[in-house]
Order: C-alpha cells, then structure tokens, then sequence
C-alpha cells in the first residue's frame, strides 16, 4: 500500500464552484510547507479523454509533456504548482471501462461476472494510488469531477468510501465542496443546500471532514455553527471561500481560513512550519498594482467560451504580472472578421494573437487579421494554427503564391504550404493521434526566438496534425519570414520569425501550456514587452 496520504475533493450542489482553483490553491500551500504534492482528476464522462471534446463543450484541451490531452485543471495544477502532471493525473470513466474490458477481454477475470462494483471501483482505487505508490510524493490530491448525486459519477464516490477504509483515516482527508447561496429577498444565506448534497454523501458512506463553502458573502458565525452540527463537520472545518478578485487570490484566502492546517492535522502531519509563499505575494503584488497597460487582440473563432483559451488567457496574467504591465484581452471572433472590418477592429491595439485552432470556420478573418499585423508592424504572436496562419498570409501576399493553402482547409490546394505529416496520413482514429506533447526544438543564434529564451535547446508541447512543408522554406527565408526553431530529429519547422518587422513570430507549439506563476513562459513576457513598446512609439 502506498505511504502517500490522500485529500479528495468533491462537489455538490452546482458544477463550476472552482473545485479545481481550491485543489490548486491546497495544493500550493502544502507544497509551500514542503511536501511533495501533485494533484489528479477523475472525470466521470465517457470519452476516454477530452482530446475529442468541442472546446465549446469543456474548455480548453490542456496537453502534458507526455502527450496526454487533458482536463484544463489539469492546467492550474502546473500553473499554481509548477510541476509536471502526465497521463496518470487525468483520468475518466471511459479510460477505466477500457482498461477493465481489455483485461476481460485478455482473460484476467476468467469465470467471474465483470461488474461495476468490484472491478469498476478496484480499478478506479488503482488510479486513485498509481501516482502515490511512486514514491515521488507524500500527498496526492484527487480532484472528483462534477457532483454528488450524479448518476455518473457514483463508481467513483463509492472507490473514494472504499478508499477511506483501505487508506485508514489518518491518510485520508475527504473535503467537499458546497454553495451557499444568498436569498436577497430574505437577505439570508441558506445552508439548505449544503445539507442535501452532504446527506447525499452521507448516503454513499462518505462522512466529509472539511467543507468549503463558495459564498458571494462573509460566512457568519451562526451559519458556520448550523453547517458544522448539521452536516457533521468540526465547526473549524467550515471552510469560507468567497469570490476572489483573482484565482491567484484563492491560495492566500485558504491560508487565513486555515484550510492548509486542519488538513495537515487530520492527515497527522505537522503544520509548526509556516508556508513559504513569499514569492507568490510578490507575484500577487505585481499582478494588482500594474504602472502600464496594454491591449491585445485575441482572435479566435471560440471566443464566446473563455474557457477555450484559458492557458493563453492565464499565460498573459502571468507575463503582464512580470511586466508590471495589466493585458487586456479583447476577444475577436474571426468568423467576424473580413478585409473591410479589420482595421476598426484592431487598429487600437498594441498587440495581435492568433489562437490555435481547427477547421475551416473563421480562417480567412485570422488571415486578414494577420496581413493587417505583418503590414502595419503591429506586434503578433502565432500560435500553431495561428502561425500556419502566418504562414499562407505571407505565400500568398508576399510570396505571391495566390493558391497557397493548408490541407486542412483545402486538401486539393494546388499550394500546399502547410500539410500534413506523412506519418499522419496513414492515421484514421481520431482519439490521441495528432503530433502531441513535449518535442525538442533548436533555436538559431541570433534569432528572436534565441534571445527570448537565452539558449538554443528547448522543450514545447504540441498538439496539431498539420506542419509547415518544407518545399517552400527556402523561399519563405530568402523574402525574410524566417524558420528560427527546429526540431532536430525530424527538422519540422517549429518557430518562424519575420526579419523586417518588430515583433512578427509564430511558434508551431503551444508555449501557453507550460507558462506558471513563478515561471511566466519567455515568449509571453517577450510579446507583452513588444506591445509595450508598440504602444510607447505609437502614442508618444
Ligand atoms: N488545425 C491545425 C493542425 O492540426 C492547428 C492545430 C492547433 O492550432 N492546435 O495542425
């Protein structure tokens, strides 16, 4: 058995009350206490991971070094921790149907009936213990996704119940998440709720130790009094978590209501030692007393769901943060955007994103969003489709190849700049099979992208099927869009930069993936100090 101990965190009541903002925010405070914590999710859909989910549906897709797609917590995890998660931090109801089926299939459970409970739940309790019994860490966080009570996600409510048994209580802490809403015409907060969705726990044999409780307004004395006797839990283990003004707040509120404290004393761990978050208020102090501002665009056709582009949303906190310098975002769908719209649209900005993204919807408007960068000289930042974008704008406007196109729009192009790897050619599942994860790229000397990241070897994440085709390099470097990045082994074009422009570069990559706190990602930070500049020439 695993010397790991364990907190699980579910929710009740609604879904998006930040279970996995206060999983981060734990997480950091214990790690700050130095304890080697990461922290995993159990998503209780089907699919066998989120890689095939609409942005619309579930966010962003959040890709790991290893080349897992990801539940976006998953992001705050690296974010709020800065460590590394892989596979075995993200796992859903698909994921364990398919390895309990594969092993029925091989023979394991020869003469017995396969059902839910045990093999369903030992599986999952296998999970649940997978990170823990490596020995890397002494806690391990497990996020449940959606709610108590859900028809979906009782298999894992039931492995967390036997999990408690198995672990002992000194190695288990259960913390549930809850709302308590405020009645404005009663002028009341209500407990009601709370009450339902911990009975329904109770119910499943999971007595919580803590509850936190998301509330608009301060918890008074008497409502945390009547949660603690109704719902079972010490009345220092009502845990208030109002809305903050940041998520980055989040860490900081959870110290003041103790939350880092009553788990360490439940898990019989010592809290003498203060947690060292000195770095994380610097940060903080940055972030809300910024002495400049700048605007970018963000074009993308996912615009109406925020959430789809959280990493790079959360990768300019982090890099304005560094700058001293507030980002606003202006979120432009590029299905919006035409040749006669363009320059009211973004003529009052200091910088230009275009998102990553697939298909052919809102293309053109990305293309037009870029030719209106590259010629005005307004800053811009390409990221994988953003910089295949880049790329077509410039065949055709500059390199005068009209026809020029990606595969993936037109797979008949006479010109195709961008195309697919022949490798992908062969693939036909749809799950898992793009060029996914950390692959190393090798920086020019002397480029932009070189002196951004101080030294030639790095490390991107990636997650795309289409690539830059390397029949047209030549001509693309000779007019001045150079490719700055290499991949070593297979030589795909992972970085282009324009010679004569300030601050033109597109990565095939996705740097916003591995931007954290403490780590802010060099090309964020590079950008916003290009806009910076943009804004500062432009307007003195
Ligand atoms: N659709 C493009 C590709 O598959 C870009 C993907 C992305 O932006 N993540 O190559």
């Amino acid at each position: 058995m695993s010397k790991a101990k364990y907190i699980f965190v579910t929710g009740g009541v609604t879904s998006s009350l930040g279970k996995g903002i206060i999983s981060a925010s734990l997480g950091k405070l214990l790690q700050a206490r130095g304890f080697r914590v990461t922290i995993q999710k159990f998503d209780p859909y089907i699919n066998i991971d989120p890689g095939t989910l609409n942005p619309y549906e579930h966010g962003e897709c959040y890709v790991t070094d290893d080349g897992a797609e990801t539940d976006l917590d998953l992001g705050h995890y690296e974010r709020f921790l800065d460590i590394k998660t892989s596979q075995d931090n993200n796992v859903t109801t698909g994921r364990i149907y398919n390895n309990v089926i594969t092993k029925e299939r091989r023979g394991d459970f020869l003469g017995k009936t396969v059902q839910v409970v045990p093999h369903i739940t030992d599986e999952i309790k296998n999970n649940f213990y997978k990170l823990g019994e490596t020995g890397d860490y002494d806690i391990v966080i497990t996020e449940i996704g959606g709610c108590v009570g859900d028809i979906e996600s009782l298999p894992f409510i039931e492995a967390v119940r036997q999990a408690r048994f198995e672990l002992g209580i000194n190695n288990f802490v259960s913390i549930h998440l809850t709302l308590i809403p405020y009645l404005k015409a009663a002028g009341e907060q209500k407990t009601k709720p709370t009450q339902h969705s911990v009975k329904q726990l109770l119910e499943a044999g999971i007595q919580p130790d803590i509850l936190v409780c998301r509330t608009e307004h301060t918890l008074t004395s008497e409502i945390r009094k009547k949660l603690a006797l109704f719902c079972n839990v010490a009345s220092n283990c009502v845990i208030e978590a109002q809305d903050a003004e940041t998520i980055y707040d989040v860490p900081l509120l959870m110290r003041k209501e103790k939350l880092d404290e009553r788990v360490l004393t439940k898990l019989k761990l010592s809290h003498k030692k203060e947690p060292q978050i000195d770095q994380w208020k610097e940060f903080l102090g940055r972030l809300k007393n910024p002495t400049d501002e700048v605007r970018i665009a963000l074009v993308g056709k996912y615009v109406q769901l925020k959430d789809a582009y959280k990493s790079i949303a959360e990768a300019f906190v982090h890099a304005g943060a560094h700058n001293e310098c507030r980002v606003e975002l202006s979120w432009i769908n590029s299905e919006e955007l035409d040749g006669d719209n363009v320059v009211r649209l973004l003529k009052d900005k200091h910088g230009i994103l275009v998102a990553p993204g697939f298909g052919e919807r809102g293309w053109e408007g990305k293309l037009q969003a870029v030719k209106y960068a590259r010629e005005d000289k307004i800053p811009f930042f390409g990221i994988c489709l953003g910089l295949q974008c880049a790329v077509i704008e410039f065949a055709r406007n500059v390199l005068n190849i009209p026809k020029a196109n990606s595969t993936e729009m037109d797979p008949k192009t006479k010109a195709p700049v961008i195309d697919m790897m022949e490798a992908q050619k062969k693939v036909t599942k749809m799950g898992g099979t793009m060029r996914l994860g950390a692959y190393a790229c090798e920086l020019k000397k002397g480029s932009k992208a070189y002196s951004v990241y101080g030294h030639s070897k790095i490390m991107e994440r990636h997650r795309h099927r289409y690539e830059f085709n390397n029949k047209y390099l030549e001509q693309f470097e000779e007019a001045g869009f150079l490719a700055t990045g290499i991949n070593p082994d297979t030589k795909l074009v992972e970085i282009m930069e324009l010679k004569d422009h300030p601050w033109f570069v597109g990565s095939q990559f996705h740097p916003e993936l591995k931007s954290t706190v403490m780590n802010p990602h060099p090309l964020f930070v590079r950008f916003v100090k290009a806009a910076l500049a943009f804004k500062k020439d432009t307007y003195k």
